[in-house]
């Protein structure tokens, strides 16, 4: 499948982390090292960053992103956000099924096929991570379960809707592990999940969704990485903090 018919996007997830005028130090320093770059950047920053990082991030090619959204518009759903309301604010992208949301908030596929489904109502672009655990890939159903992660995910939405929408793939044992897939094993999955949407909504779509890995990807290993014929791009948690190890990413990308 041809690489150039799709846009490598680079994501930062900044997780909890940066008060507000640490975010804002950090766009600043990131601003002029991504300026030139050919591949798509957003950073996806903590709710209380948004504002600062929307003004920060003006004028320039970073886009910004949250990392959650309620499936609800409004209501009695204390602590959340809901879409529009991020979308009201000028953000562009949501994370949507990270596995730190998975595992320790209890968002389960069918969760995330709401609050997917609302996120693409607001108008917002959806990060959809999907990813197997160790015990997954040490039975041999990474296939599988990634599979049905990408489906369930994805009931309900169509194939104009889906234009809105970037896949992560995450092996959840390579989240902030340090251990990294290796270039192989990212490209394989991705194909995998590039080979689900065709079998969904047929070959143009399957050629033209990005399709990232995300799990340990850092300024040493990201060039192999994205030079893989199905990986188009990263989501980076770590390097993603540090302006510096992102723009090498970026660059990485915007050659791969
Ligand atoms: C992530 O949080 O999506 C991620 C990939 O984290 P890290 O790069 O730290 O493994």
């Amino acid at each position: 499948m041809n690489k150039a018919l799709r846009k490598a996007i680079i994501a930062g997830n900044w997780k909890m982390n940066k008060t507000r005028p640490e975010a804002k130090e950090l766009i600043e320093a990131l601003k002029p090292l991504v300026k030139d770059a050919s591949c798509e950047v957003v950073a996806c920053v903590p709710f209380t960053n948004l504002e600062t990082v929307l003004a920060a991030a003006e004028g320039s090619n970073i886009k910004v992103g949250a990392q959650n959204c309620h499936f609800e518009t409004s209501g009695a759903f204390t602590g959340e956000i809901s879409a529009d309301m991020l979308k009201e604010m000028g953000v562009e992208y949501v994370i949507i099924g990270h596995s730190e949301r998975r595992q320790y908030f209890g968002e389960t596929d069918e969760t995330v096929n709401k609050r997917l489904k609302a996120a693409l109502n607001a108008g917002l672009k959806v990060i959809l991570c999907v990813g197997e655990m160790l015990a997954d890939r040490e039975n041999g159903i990474t296939a599988e379960l990634v599979a049905l992660q990408t489906k369930i995910a994805l009931k309900d939405v169509s194939a104009e809707e889906l234009k809105n929408v970037v896949i992560a793939y995450e092996p959840v044992w390579a989240i902030g592990t340090g251990k990294t897939a290796t270039a192989q094993q990212a490209n394989e999955v991705c194909a995998i999940i590039r080979g689900v949407i065709e079998s969904l909504y047929g070959k143009a779509a399957a050629d033209g969704i990005t399709v990232q890995y995300g799990g340990s990807m850092n300024a040493k290993n990201a060039e192999e990485l994205v030079a893989q014929p199905d990986v188009d791009g990263g989501l980076i948690g770590g390097a993603s903090l540090k302006a510096e190890d992102f723009s090498v990413i970026v660059k990485a990308a915007s050659n791969g």
